[in-house]
């Protein structure tokens, strides 16, 4: 969502004579858009800061400004502290008011020693007051679709960062999918906090689900591929499980993070399902589309967890099977309602049961991906490979695939859609030659590009 966001801040800049650059030394604005969910946040954030005092000194003997922005979720949780700590920040500014950002800097420019705090949840929609999408970075983009959460699990900073849920209306996401569709954009990614609780309205009165919204979008000339995320267990009604099993566009992939196997676990984390909950889930998923590719995160260490309740993790992931995952050791975050709890696990043992946890995962990758050897994937290529010949692209469940197409083939290129016989697996990605039994020279019928 960051990367989302930043691109909407440097559209809404470019009016005003800003364009990027990826040398700080000569820009005369840095806006650090920060992510709280990091371990070491904050800490990260005040040694990027020194370097930028440094640089901002050196602009100013020069005669010239540096303006420094810190934007994003640490600027909504520790606004305060960033700009007594470090008096050259001009703007602090938090993930719900970046839209003001012009009117900001006008402010900072104006002002001779002031800094400016802006982190209020605004009660205008973000949304409406931003540009829709100039530039996209390749054939799939991101569209922000909801943000802020209301779910409250006793870990996390985000319903403190990005606020309440807030969902936006179908027909500006219409508007601005069919206009990323229009630059070239073959796959859309649905983001969102809690996404799937999503709630936009269309027609003014109704409320939509994320599964109309998807259904919607599907029928966007061009847009071959639909993807969402991080969903909550909580929010897969029937008719998103049901998605899976019916509208082509929307991909065979997941993530559904369920953090731990234990009931006691996920209680303490405020989760609102138990273990059984979520594997009747999986079972409905795989149901409605058998060749579903799970995904999770998960949280080993939590306050009080025992050796029996991250056992119980573990024979949650051998049950269900995952493609990927994404494990952390709990680390506290300051103000979430864990953080006051006692009983730390210590942490040489959260060390060991993350490594343990991370080999079970890694091992279900690696057959996961080895499972797809010999078989055809349509792949979505997005970008060149390192080598003649070699494009990379995204299977359907989201690996990534280096396909080489052959001497004499014509080769396919970026943006399209081609069958791809899956010839070697790596943990992270794929390996594949064009298919040259499909129509001719391994490109499906539709050329979009
Ligand atoms: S549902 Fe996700 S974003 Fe919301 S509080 Fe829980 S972990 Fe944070």
């Amino acid at each position: 969502m960051n990367v989302y966001d930043s691109d909407r801040m440097s559209e809404l800049l470019a009016p005003f004579g800003y364009e990027p650059t990826f040398v700080p030394d000569n820009a005369d604005m840095v806006i650090l858009n920060t992510c709280h969910i990091r371990e070491k946040a904050s800490e990260k954030l005040f040694s990027e800061l020194g370097r930028l005092r440094v640089l901002k000194k050196r602009r100013a003997s020069m005669g010239k400004r540096m303006i420094i922005t810190v934007a994003g979720c640490v600027a909504q949780a520790a606004g305060e502290e960033i700009i007594r700590r470090i008096p050259q920040v001009d703007i602090v500014v938090g993930p719900q008011t970046y839209h003001r950002l012009p009117e900001l800097i006008v402010r900072a420019e104006r002002a001779v020693n002031g800094q400016i705090l802006y982190t209020d949840f605004p009660v205008e929609p973000k949304f409406d007051h931003l540009p829709s999408a100039r530039h996209v970075r390749g054939v799939s983009a991101f569209l922000t679709v909801q943000e802020g959460c209301d779910k409250f699990c006793t870990f996390c900073v985000v319903p403190y960062t990005r606020g309440a849920e807030y969902s936006r209306p179908v027909a500006d996401l219409i508007i601005e999918a069919e206009g990323l569709v229009e630059k070239g954009v073959r796959e859309i990614v649905l983001l969102g906090q809690n996404v799937n609780a999503y709630h936009g309205v269309f027609d003014d009165v109704q409320v939509s689900s994320l599964s109309k919204l998807i259904e919607r979008l599907a029928d966007i000339e061009g847009l071959a591929r639909i993807r969402y995320t991080t969903s909550h267990p909580r929010d897969m009604d029937v008719a998103l499980i049901e998605a899976h099993g019916k509208v082509p566009a929307l991909m065979p992939s997941l993530h559904l993070p369920v953090q731990s196997g234990s009931d006691r676990i996920l209680g303490k984390m405020n989760r609102g399902y138990s273990v059984d909950d979520y594997l009747r889930l999986v079972d409905r998923l795989r149901t409605s589309c058998p060749d579903i590719a799970l995904s999770s995160d998960f949280i080993v260490g939590f306050p009080g967890e025992t050796e029996v309740e991250f056992e119980a993790t573990m024979t949650l992931v051998k049950q269900i099977g995952f493609a990927q995952a994404y494990s952390f050791k709990y680390s506290s975050r300051p103000g979430t309602p864990a953080a006051s709890l006692g009983n730390h696990v210590d942490e040489a043992v959260k060390g060991e049961r993350l490594l343990t946890l991370q080999a079970l995962l890694s091992d279900q990758q690696h057959k996961f991906n080895d499972s797809m050897i010999g078989r055809r994937l349509e792949v979505l290529l997005e970008k060149p490979g390192r080598y003649p010949r070699q494009l990379v692209g995204r299977s359907p469940y989201l690996q990534p695939v280096h396909v080489v197409s052959k001497d004499d083939a014509v080769p396919p290129r970026i943006g399209e859609l081609i069958k791809v016989e899956i010839t070697g697996s790596c943990p992270n990605s794929l390996a594949g030659v064009l298919d040259t039994n499909v129509d001719g020279d391994g490109i499906e019928k539709e050329n979009f590009v």
